[in-house]
């Protein structure tokens, strides 16, 4: 079962995303940390990616997608992914689902994590103080926040055009939403 994870920043794709790959036994994949990976290696990829994911802006399709394409091929034939922040954009929704289409698989379940601004702010505040991020500084997030609601949120749209959407209410307790978003994905 492919499952893919929408959401602001800060709205707990990575959190959540552990939490269900743990529970269902599938590799969770996010762009966003193997981008921050080929960073700290040095990569070639990290050199193209950095000054845009320091901005606060989206790295570009093309690169995201050859990412993609990577990892699919890396996992052979796997039960399932977590997709954690992989699709910002209707190219990159467009093009996950014709990637997966060449393997006989699809998107299975999209959940989306709805938090409102304010919420993620403090949250991404803290993670700043505990982990440092270099794009969780505040003028960063603002860019960030603007870049989701101008790329990302249209991507939702697209997904309920395609089948369809399990909307999340993400504030409360780590624990309430992962049992949320597991009975979600449990539901045929
Ligand atoms: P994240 O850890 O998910 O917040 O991602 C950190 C940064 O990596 C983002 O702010 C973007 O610059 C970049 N990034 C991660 N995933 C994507 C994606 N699917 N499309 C474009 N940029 C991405």
């Amino acid at each position: 079962m492919n499952i893919l994870l929408l959401g602001a920043p800060g709205s707990g794709k990575g959190t959540q995303g552990l939490i269900l790959s743990r529970a269902l036994g599938l590799p969770k994949f996010a762009t966003g940390d193997l981008l921050r990976n080929a960073v700290a290696a040095g990569l070639p990829l990290g050199l193209q990616a950095k000054a845009l994911m320091d901005a606060g802006h989206l790295v570009g399709d093309d690169l995201i997608l050859g990412i993609v394409r990577d990892e699919l091929d890396k996992q052979g034939a796997p039960e399932g992914v977590i997709f954690d922040g992989v699709v910002r954009t209707i190219p990159q929704a467009v093009g996950l689902a014709e990637m997966l289409a060449e393997r006989g698989a699809r998107v299975d379940k999209v959940i989306f994590l709805d938090v409102d601004d304010a919420e993620v702010v403090a949250r991404i505040e803290r993670r700043r103080e505990l982990e440092g991020r270099r794009d969780d500084d505040p003028a960063t997030v603002a860019t960030r926040l603007r870049n989701y609601r101008e790329q990302t949120a249209p991507v939702l749209d697209w997904y309920e055009g395609h089948g369809g959407v399990v909307r999340i209410a993400a504030t409360g307790s780590i624990e309430a939403i992962a049992a949320e978003i597991l009975r979600a994905v449990e539901e045929q």
